[in-house]
Order: structure tokens, then C-alpha cells, then sequence
């Protein structure tokens, strides 16, 4: 169906972030995968291309235009081209770490930060789960103690999306561990900190370039500056204000890799061929490539109806949740079905069909909302 989402400006930058997958991710992609880790130059390469912090004003390094379609189209792009472990650090970067960034920080954090996260050189990462808790975000016990002007952080946490090469982490630490959502708050922790010890690249059933990682915190000094927000206690609000896009971004995700998955699937069943026609002739591939497309198509007007709506500011929790909800789902169910239409090949890793394993759903996303 013909999107009208898009304009001229959107267009372009499509093309020009094409071509820079097909140049800077595409020819890495294989040793990436190998290594579970991205090189670093691959953030300061998409910031100095304007790939990055595309809604930070200008005179913090970024692009000034806020404006969600452009991070669309880079979570459209790395799909279609097979690299979503590569691209997931890019758009977690500017999709989920950014509005902390931008909305949460004084001007001297703004002056600090936005200018190296808008040129790559540094990478972001928010830290919430721990070992031993992940929906029950409110149950953390990472404490951050305040002492003079710094706090004491101690604590770990895991399944940390870019938490190798993270150079900023928002981490959500106890400032008052008596209490449980009232006494979340929000510190960033930056590389180099003593104490501050990276664990296990962990070995995942899929994004297999994406680092996802263990952090340990040692009696780690970090300074009441690094405070995001007013005041302490605020970090669950903070984390659930910023619900709607976080949620979005995994739901545009989950479209557009289920479009990538129904066209690599549809490539195939008109070259294989099985009793002497092509298997995309079969009346059974031929009802299941409908159906997949055509719930393709639903999700993705939803998915556009909600990007206008996050620009307009309307968006609301809810329907960030169900677009969440309804467009992982689907996106499960279309790559389980283009699995099964590869046949044996859909097993082989050899085929992006076999590597595009959905992910589960964020902590942030399926928390609980904060109690009295
Ligand atoms: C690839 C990847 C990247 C990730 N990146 C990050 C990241 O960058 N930052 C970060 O902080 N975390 C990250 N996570 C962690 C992820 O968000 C958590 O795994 C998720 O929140 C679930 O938490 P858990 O694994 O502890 O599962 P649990 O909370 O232990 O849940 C286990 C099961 O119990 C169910 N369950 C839990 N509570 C209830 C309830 N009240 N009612 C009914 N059922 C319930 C769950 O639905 C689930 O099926 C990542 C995870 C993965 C796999």
C-alpha cells in the first residue's frame, strides 16, 4: 500500500542511510556477528552522517528537527538489510537514550553530553535489569548512597543492550533502597569510573552483533552532577514518561522486520522449486505469503498513525502498549512462517530468515505503574 507518512526530506535521508548500511554495516556485518560487538567507529561514522541525535538543537552538535519519521527510517533501513543486531546500538541510541539526554539534563550535563553522543564518540545505554529481577523493576537493589557531593554506587546489572561499548549508562540505582518506586533515581555512569567493571558479552540466540552485557559496580564514586532529573526519587517517573517512544521504536522495529522477513521469504518461493514448480506456486505458500503480507500492511498503518501521533504529542500509553503488544506478536508469527516456507534452509544460519529471532520485551515496557 502507498505510505503517506513520508515527505521529500524523509525520502532523502532514506537514501542516504541506505547507502550508508550498504557501506558502513552490510561489509561488517559478518565479523560483527562473529565478535558480538560492533567496532565503535561505527556510532562516530553515523554521527558525523547526521545519523545520530537527529532531534538535539543544533548548537549541541545535533540536527534540530524533532521529528520521529527520521528514526523511523533508520529502524526501517537496518531491517530491510538484514543487520538489526548492527543497527539495534544506532537505535537505541537515539530512540531510547536520547530523551533522557535531552529532557532530563541541566545545561551544563546538555553542554557535557549532547555534543558526544551527537558525533558518536559517545555511546549511550540505559541499565535497569538486574540478575535477579527484570518486570519487577521497583524490587532493584542497586543503591547509589549519597557521600559529599558524589554518590556510592553499588550493585550489577545484565542484559545490557550496548553495554560494552557504552561509554554513558543511565543506570537506575536506589537513592533510598527503604522504599521501592519512590526510591528509584536515575545517575549516569561514564567509562573510566574506578569501580565501574564491564562482565560477559553475553552469547544470545540472536542479534548476535549486538553486545548485550553484565556491568558491576564497585563503590563506585559518581558525582551528584551526574544526577539526571530535579531531584532524587523521580527515576521510576522518569522511566515511564519516556514509555510511549520506548515502546514505539520496538513496535516499528518489530514491522519492519517482519516486512524484511516476508520479502526474503517471497524471494525464495519464487527461486525454489519442488515437483517440477516453483514453491511460491503452491495454493498453501500462496495463502500463507497473503497473509503474512496483509497483516504486514495493518501493522503498518497503525505504526504510522502512531509516529504522527508521538510528533502531535498525542500518544498515549496505551496505544503505544497495544502497538507494542500487536506488533512483536506479528512480527514472531511472520518470521515463524518464513522459517517454515525456507524448508531446511530456513535453519541454516546462512539465510537472514534463521537469524531474525525476535527479542523479548523490555523491563521499562512491562513494569508495573508506580503505587502509593
Ligand atoms: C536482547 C536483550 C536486550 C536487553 N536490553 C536491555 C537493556 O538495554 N537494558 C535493560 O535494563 N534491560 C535489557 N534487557 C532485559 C529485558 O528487558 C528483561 O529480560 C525483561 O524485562 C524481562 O525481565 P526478566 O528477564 O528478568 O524476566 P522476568 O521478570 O523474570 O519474567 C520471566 C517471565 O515471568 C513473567 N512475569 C513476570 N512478572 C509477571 C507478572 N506480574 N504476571 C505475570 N507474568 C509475569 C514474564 O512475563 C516472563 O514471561 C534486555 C533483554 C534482552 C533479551
Amino acid at each position: 500500500m502507498r505510505r503517506t507518512l513520508f515527505e521529500d526530506d524523509h525520502d532523502l535521508f532514506r537514501d542516504s542511510f541506505r547507502q550508508f548500511v550498504e557501506k558502513e554495516i552490510v561489509p561488517h556485518h559478518e565479523r560483527w556477528e562473529q565478535e558480538g560487538v560492533v567496532d565503535r567507529e561505527l556510532f562516530a561514522k553515523a554521527g558525523a552522517s547526521g545519523f545520530l541525535g537527529m532531534e538535539v538543537p543544533e548548537d549541541l552538535g545535533g540536527g534540530g528537527v524533532k521529528d520521529f519519521r527520521y528514526n523511523l527510517v533508520i529502524s526501517e533501513e537496518v531491517q530491510r538489510s538484514g543487520t538489526g543486531g548492527a543497527g539495534l546500538g544506532i537505535t537505541l541510541h537515539n530512540d531510547i537514550c536520547m530523551p533522557y539526554f535531552l529532557h532530563l539534563t541541566n545545561d551544563e550535563q546538555k553542554q557535557r553530553w549532547l555534543p558526544g553522543i551527537c558525533s558518536g564518540e559517545l555511546i549511550t545505554a540505559v541499565a535497569m535489569t538486574e540478575p535477579g529481577i527484570g518486570s519487577d523493576l521497583a524490587s532493584m537493589t542497586t543503591t547509589a548512597i549519597r557521600d559529599g557531593d558524589d554518590y556510592i554506587v553499588n550493585g550489577s546489572k545484565t542484559f545490557i543492550t550496548n553495554g560494552i561499548n557504552a561509554d554513558l549508562v543511565i543506570t537506575a540505582v536506589k537513592t533510598d533502597p527503604s522504599l521501592r518506586h519512590k526510591g528509584m533515581s536515575l545517575v549516569i555512569l561514564e567509562r573510566g569510573m574506578d569501580g565501574f567493571e564491564r562482565g560477559r558479552n553475553l552469547d544470545k540466540v540472536g542479534l548476535h552483533s549486538q553486545d548485550t552485557a553484565e556491568l558491576f559496580f564497585t563503590d563506585v564514586r559518581v558525582p551528584a552532577a551526574n544526577l539526571l532529573g530535579e531531584a532524587e526519587g523521580q527515576g521510576f517517573l522518569h522511566l515511564v514518561h519516556n514509555l510511549p517512544q520506548e515502546r514505539l521504536s520496538i513496535a516499528a522495529a518489530g514491522v519492519a522486520a517482519a516486512r524484511a522477513a516476508f520479502d526474503w521469504t517471497l524471494e525464495y518461493c519464487k527461486e525454489r522449486q519442488a515437483f517440477g514448480q516453483p514453491i511460491g506456486s503452491f495454493q498453501n505458500s500462496r495463502f500463507t505469503l497473503a497473509e503474512m503480507k496483509t497483516e504486514i500492511e495493518i501493522g503498518q498503518a497503525f505504526i504510522d498513525q502512531c509516529v504522527l501521533a508521538l510528533n502531535a504529542g498525542e500518544l498515549t500509553a496505551e496505544e503505544a502498549s497495544m502497538a507494542k503488544w500487536w506488533c512483536t506478536e506479528l512480527q514472531g508469527k511472520v518470521i515463524d512462517a518464513g522459517v517454515q516456507l525456507h524448508g531446511g534452509y530456513g535453519y541454516m544460519t546462512e539465510y537472514p530468515i534463521a537469524r531474525a529471532t525476535p527479542m523479548p520485551a523490555s523491563p521499562a515496557s512491562t513494569a508495573a505503574p508506580p503505587r502509593s
